[in-house]
């Protein structure tokens, strides 16, 4: 008997509200039994668990088949209606031939036509300006029951966030709804089970709608991008014992007030007075006198439809890590908490102070030299809650709707005593599970590991953004494509980038230009190279990492789309060309001291697009496209050497800038921060001829990674790179674009001692530099606070972006030896090497797959290499172990020979001297 567990449909247990018409189904044999397989499977659907059995299974029966497919099997039964719950288990045979059957589980859709909203959407008069908000409305809305419920649904969205309480209960632990998406294109609901919230009598439905994404400030823009107030759209569906059902639906028979919530900004913060609370205004029997009635609007066409993916939750809590340093004036006293870690959420206050006195919280990422909270890089974002006491013994608040990115709080104005326990950090991001974990024997790398995850914990809150504290918090393109292969390593991110690609397509423009941010906040400009291109890389990692064709299917009209656009704009293959009117892209982001040529950085990128649009046209079956992008790689391949290698013929800088492109050093100028130039040697290139460029370190690694050179210049290109890092002391350049792949080309092309040293590195720029400044997240810029310089250029420096964190990957791969074979992706079959080195004695890798744990751990004493391999059920796995011919080799106690390894399921210990 092999027990199946996890049953998931569409990446999550038992999901309700979705509204994907034929869902996908996965599964997980739960054995560490050597060879354990699926050779079959039956899947039964039924309107009831008492009909989920083979002879009455009324929704579909797979009938029993012969495959080892046991993730994103597709739902192929009777078509889904809105509301519609559907019983689904499934039958596994193993390897051995024996039958095993799950538990039950369900999905249950949500409103699939628009006709199924009866709702209208409400609004209170108050109207938000451009720069301050207004306070946030409380919406209620009371009915009567009087027969026996069944059950009850809420399907509730806003322009804004909703905080919804039924009786006064709250009825989830979620948090943003419905999160963030451009809302002129898509708005989300979330359906709630509220069956046991309800009662006979008189009930209340209570929602608080705060500015949100829609109405507060998002970015570096004012306030109100998508609307000007918040605004609410509600459906209670209440099913009664005698089949019929009561619907409540947001009109202008639902009541609203103002009250404590006087201001609610993501960005600036939230400030709430406690005395003009409304007791029990969620709950029966409260008096509504002096109550407004709910407007109503009608302008709102943008398409509702159902939040697939994860909400974001409260995930844990952090108490400072010191007594607070408490500094007292004539004015008062104030507090400075130190939480230990770069967070993102907000604090819990706990205490207690006569009505009506108001304290005041800030937040930082760092202290500066007088050990104040360094507030100047977080620009324009207030980043301040105020919280009025009603003087009512102890009193315990936090924000509903506002984050903020910080390390350090400051508590003014407090009167009481400031102790550790007056606030708490509560962490807040994406439902997303903990699927990777890397540790080795080096504290440094392990810290590394730790800022890596929690860089991004704090930046996928609901979005994946550049950073969480400054005005900005925007779906950058380019960071998340320099990310998202770490972040599929560490957890998992499949329905968040899944929701997101949807806002990638959201934001396409009908050339096929996809923006530098998305969702979309600004004019539809190109993103340019490494960012726009995240529509086609950023799809292509999550296969890789889940296997889901479902989502190269979904975007490839959109990839498509936006290749004909790069074509259209790429005069003889060359991306960003001088001349040409256009955006040339934001260059190797914050590189030190070694820019790259933008069109050598947007063809390589266009190279790379096509190679993997090959790939996906052949996984897709689109074989004559897959031809066609083959031939625009090999194409666009001939352009790069013609233009930027050694004998071309055209000079990269030849041509006369476009008046656009002249303007571009001021993007470089942002870029560099106040870096000090300096002249540098460069090496005596064989392999590039760039005329007014120097050859970067990230025009080496383009070339490298993207298989842009004939193969007799790759190790005279390794060399050339080596040669650079060292004039530069043993120090890369690169920046964001050149950063992920130069470990990777340096190990896969014989130079993996190289790799480390540069891995292993200190000072800056290097990966753990920030680490030997005491970072807990990664840095947006090497430099971002040195010895010699204090900190950057305040206007860009934030201590929380992800993108350098790509070095995960490394990690993972190369040390840990957890590799994707591209050909069977998702971890259906994995290539297992890790690659010792750097002083390391020991490292594992754990990565929770859809098919259950993969385990990859290593330990090396005294020439003794002891690999411990566990390989997921249903899968297999090719070993390649650190062995040569004079090794021995042992596989579980018995004598092996060979490297490199084929297996099955299981676990498994080698050991080689
Ligand atoms: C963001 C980046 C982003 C960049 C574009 C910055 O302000 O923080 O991470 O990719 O702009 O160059």
């Amino acid at each position: 008997m092999t027990p199946i567990i996890n049953l998931k449909t569409e990446y999550r247990i038992n999901p309700l509200g979705i509204d994907i018409t034929s869902p996908r189904f996965s599964w997980q044999l739960d054995t560490d039994r050597n060879g354990a397989k699926q050779t079959a499977y039956h899947i039964l659907c039924a309107s009831s668990e008492a009909k989920l059995t083979v002879e009455s299974a009324d929704l579909w029966d797979s009938d029993k088949v012969d495959s080892d497919q046991s993730v994103h099997v597709y739902y192929d039964g009777e078509d889904l209606k809105s509301r519609q719950r559907v019983y689904w288990k499934v039958i596994v045979w193993d390897e051995t031939g024996e039958s095993s059957e799950s538990d039950n589980a369900w999905f249950e859709m949500g409103l699939l036509d628009a006709n199924d909203w009866k709702a209208d959407w409400i609004y209170g008069m108050l109207v938000g300006g451009h720069q301050t908000s207004t306070p946030s409305p409380y919406f209620r809305k009371n009915f009567w029951m009087t027969q026996q419920i069944e059950s009850a649904r809420l399907y509730v969205t806003a322009l804004g966030l909703v905080d919804c309480s039924v009786n006064g209960q709250a009825i989830t632990d979620d948090l943003f709804v419905p999160g963030w998406t451009d809302y002129n294109e898509r708005i989300q609901y979330k359906t709630y089970d509220v069956t046991d919230a309800l009662s006979s009598g008189e009930n209340v439905i209570g929602v608080l709608v705060g500015d949100g994404w829609a109405v507060g400030k998002v970015g570096m823009h004012y306030r109100q991008t998508y609307a000007d107030r918040p605004s609410l759209l509600a459906q209670l569906e209440i099913k009664l014992a005698d089949g019929s059902t009561q619907v409540i639906v947001s009109d202008d028979s639902w009541q609203y007030q103002y009250g404590a919530m006087l201001q609610a900004d993501i960005i600036h913060g939230e400030a709430y007075d406690a005395r003009l609370e409304f007791d029990g205004w969620d709950k029966a029997g409260f008096d509504d006198a002096g109550w407004l009635t709910a407007q109503i609007r009608d302008d709102i066409d943008a398409p509702i439809v159902a939040l697939n993916g994860p909400t974001v939750k409260r995930f844990e809590e952090l108490k400072p890590i010191s007594e607070p340093k408490v500094i007292r004036t004539i004015i008062g006293q104030r507090g400075i908490f130190d939480l230990g870690q770069n967070m993102v959420g907000y604090v819990r206050l706990k205490g207690s102070a006569p009505a009506g006195t108001t304290v005041t919280l800030k937040f930082a990422e760092v202290l500066d030299s007088e050990g104040e909270l360094y507030l100047t890089n977080l620009r324009g974002a207030r980043v301040t809650d105020h919280y009025t006491f009603k003087g009512d013994g102890e009193e315990i608040w936090e924000p509903k709707f506002a984050f903020h990115g910080f390390r350090y709080v400051e508590l003014i104005s407090y009167p009481g005593e400031i102790t550790r326990d007056t606030i708490t950090g509560v962490v807040v991001h994406s439902d997303m599970e903990q699927t990777g974990d890397f540790t080795s024997s080096d504290e440094m790398l392990n810290q590394l590991q730790h800022n890596i995850l929690w860089g991004q914990k704090g930046n996928f809150v609901d979005v994946p953004t550049d950073c969480p504290q400054r005005d900005e918090r925007l779906g950058w393109t380019g960071d998340i494509q320099v990310f998202a292969e770490t972040a599929a390593y560490n957890m998992d991110v499949a329905g968040f980038m899944t929701k997101w690609m949807k806002d990638v397509q959201d934001s396409q423009s009908p050339e096929g230009m996809v923006p530098a941010v998305v969702p979309r906040v600004i004019d539809l400009v190109d993103g340019g190279p490494a960012w726009a291109d995240a529509v086609v890389i950023c799809a292509w990692q999550m296969y890789q990492a889940y296997g889901d064709t479902g989502i190269l299917a979904d975007n490839y009209p959109a990839m498509k789309k936006f290749m004909d656009f790069l074509v259209a704009v790429s005069p003889g293959y060359i991306r960003c060309l001088p001349e040409f009117e256009g955006w040339p892209g934001f260059g190797d982001w914050l590189s030190i001291n070694a820019p790259t040529p933008r069109d050598l950085i947007g063809t390589a990128f266009l190279a790379y697009d096509a190679n993997l649009m090959s790939k996906i046209a052949t996984i897709l079956g689109h074989d004559d496209d897959a031809e066609a992008y083959k031939k625009l790689f090999a194409d666009t391949k001939d352009a790069f050497a013609n233009r930027f290698l050694v004998g071309s013929t055209v000079k990269a800088g030849d041509s006369t800038p476009s008046p656009l492109r002249q303007n571009i050093e001021s993007a470089d100028s942002i870029s560099q921060g106040n870096l000090k130039v300096v002249e540098l040697e460069t090496v005596d290139s064989k392999i590039f001829n760039l005329n007014l460029f120097k050859p970067s370190q990230t025009a080496y690694v383009l070339a490298l990674h993207f298989d842009l050179l004939p193969e007799d210049m790759r190790p005279i290109a390794t060399d050339e790179l080596i040669a650079d890092i060292k004039l530069r002391n043993g120090h890369l350049s690169t920046g964001f674009v050149g950063s992920p792949y130069l470990p990777h080309v340096l190990s896969e092309n014989g130079k993996l001692d190289e790799a480390y040293t540069l891995l292993y590195q200190k000072s800056w720029p290097s990966w753990l530099y920030a680490v030997t400044q005491g970072a807990t997240t990664i840095w947006e810029r090497w430099d971002g606070y040195t010895e010699d310089n204090g900190f950057q250029d305040p206007e860009m420096n934030s201590f929380n972006h992800y993108a350098y964190g790509a070095i995960g990957t490394w990690m993972y791969r190369k040390i840990a030896g957890i590799n994707i074979d591209e050909d069977q992706p998702g971890y259906k079959h994995s290539i297992i090497k890790p690659q010792p080195g750097g002083g390391l004695t020991k490292a594992t890798g754990i990565i929770k797959t859809m098919y259950g744990n993969l385990r990859s751990s290593w330990t090396q004493e005294n020439g003794t290499f002891t690999f411990d391999v566990m390989i997921p059920p249903n899968t297999s796995a090719t070993v390649h172990l650190p062995a040569n011919d004079d090794s021995t080799i042992t596989l579980d106690g018995q004598s092996v020979s060979g490297a490199v390894h084929e297996l099955d399921a299981g676990k498994y210990q080698f050991v080689v001297s």
